[in-house]
């Protein structure tokens, strides 16, 4: 039976309300409001399960300025699960009170249906210039209108031909030492075709033969974030049934967050789910980030040449403290011959995307952006790395705002280039 929302009373009475989470959270060092920090969303859930609230406007705006970063779950003495419960508070509203007509038509009709998007997709890269403008410094674009986006918020264009589309179902390679399957995600797919290639071009590099399944999906975060639970769960057993064919030693990932998706969320969101449980923990099992499959392998060290550049590396949240990959990119980056690698002052601090926190808060997620603009140029880096494709479009259109230029870049591309080097 799936968990009802009164269940979630256990979580929220172990908050001791020390505080801690108050020194953490990326929202309230911006808005220094009790009730946008973790035991003050705590103390709200709490009392919409007493009944002591309803679900009114301000509960859903609270509930919707959540970064879901984790860093208050990791920095809790009592370990509550606050990200758990704002998206049980977020499931509650949206099953009293309903989607919007927006949300229920991106998720039910578009990201739920791949022929949908994948044509919604097609026609987006042909029609963007009518909507969008080159910004400042070449690394995106911004809304000629206001689209319900801010006209200052920095896009990367949609790709002219999808990643999908560019590259065959299997990539062979003569005796391979490993046979992966890769899931895309939304935004390598269709925008950041360029991580897509350098994933491929490291992998073949290093012996590792790639499957990219036709079938796969949109990771389905966004939807079940937003507390479209049966959405999300449909798109889950559709992404299981198109990996779980595949006869492959793992399935690598380029995102933090799909990444946490696939391999811990499935399994939470199908737990009762008589057919799909157990599968979803196999695939859960075979899940590895881009850099923690490539540090695993012999030899990914040996055939770089030079880049002298700056680098500085951001951590992005659902790939450190979900994922638990910290290390693994700054083993990649710093066995770069030539690379100076400076660490940030704070570098697992949010850098204010959220993925669709961004759109909806966009004042408030640039304010947290800034901060993390400064950390990037206190470095002096000339290129930022990092593992998740939002961070990219979110840190570039932070340093794009305040004229700064580095370049921002996905760990495989700067391993790519460390390769292409050698050749030359
Ligand atoms: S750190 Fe944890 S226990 Fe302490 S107030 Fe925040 S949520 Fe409650
Ligand atoms: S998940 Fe992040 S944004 Fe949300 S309450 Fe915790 S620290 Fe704040």
């Amino acid at each position: 039976m799936e968990r009802s929302f009164d269940s979630w009373e256990q979580e929220v009475i172990r908050c001791i309300r020390c505080g801690a989470c108050q020194n953490v959270c990326p929202v309230f060092k911006e808005l220094q409001a009790e009730s946008t920090v973790a035991r003050g969303r705590v103390k709200l859930i709490r009392g919409v399960i007493d009944k002591d609230l309803e679900l009114t406007e301000g509960f859903i705006n609270k509930m919707s300025l959540c970064l879901m970063c984790k860093a208050c779950v990791v920095n809790c003495p009592s370990g509550v699960k606050v990200d758990k419960l704002v998206e049980a508070a977020r499931k509650e509203i949206a099953e009293k009170k309903g989607l919007s007509p927006l949300k229920n038509l991106i998720f039910r009709l578009v990201l739920k249906n791949r022929w949908v998007f994948n044509t919604g997709m097609k026609a987006g890269s042909v029609l963007q210039g009518l909507v969008f403008r080159k910004g400042p410094l070449g690394q995106g674009m911004l809304p000629r209108m206001s689209l319900g986006i801010d006209k200052r918020r920095l896009l990367s264009p949609l790709a002219a031909k999808s990643f999908k589309a560019m590259y065959p179902v299997v990539i062979k390679v003569p005796a391979a030492k490993l046979r992966v399957a890769f899931f895309t995600g939304c935004m390598i797919n269709y925008i950041y075709t360029d991580t897509g290639r350098a994933v491929i071009n490291v992998l073949k590099r290093i012996g590792v033969e790639v499957v990219i399944p036709a079938l796969q999906n949109c990771c389905g975060t966004p939807v079940r974030i937003n507390g479209d639970y049966e959405t999300a769960k449909a798109m889950a057993r559709a992404n299981i049934d198109a990996f779980l064919k595949e006869e492959v030693d793992a399935v690598v990932v380029a995102c933090g967050t799909c990444g946490l998706s696939l391999k811990e969320e499935y399994a939470e969101l199908l737990e009762d789910d008589p057919v799909y449980a157990e599968k979803a923990k196999h695939l859960g099992s075979m899940i590895k980030d881009f850099a923690e499959l490539v540090v695993s392998l012999d030899g990914f060290e040996d055939k770089m040449g030079p880049l002298p550049l700056k680098v500085t590396y951001h951590d992005p949240c659902h790939l450190v403290r979900g994922l638990r990959v910290k290390e693994q990119p700054r083993q990649i980056i710093r066995s770069i011959p030539g690379v100076d690698f400076k660490e940030m002052s704070k570098p697992d601090t949010c850098c204010g995307s959220a993925g669709s926190f961004s759109l909806y808060h966009y004042e408030l997620s640039t304010k947290i952006n800034d901060h993390k603009v400064e950390d990037v140029n206190q470095t002096g880096a000339e290129v930022l790395v990092t593992g998740c494709s939002a961070c990219r479009m979110h840190i570039a259109d932070g340093l794009n705002r305040q004229g700064v230029s580095v370049k921002v870049m996905h760990t495989a591309q700067l391993l790519e280039m460390a390769y292409e080097a050698k050749a030359h």
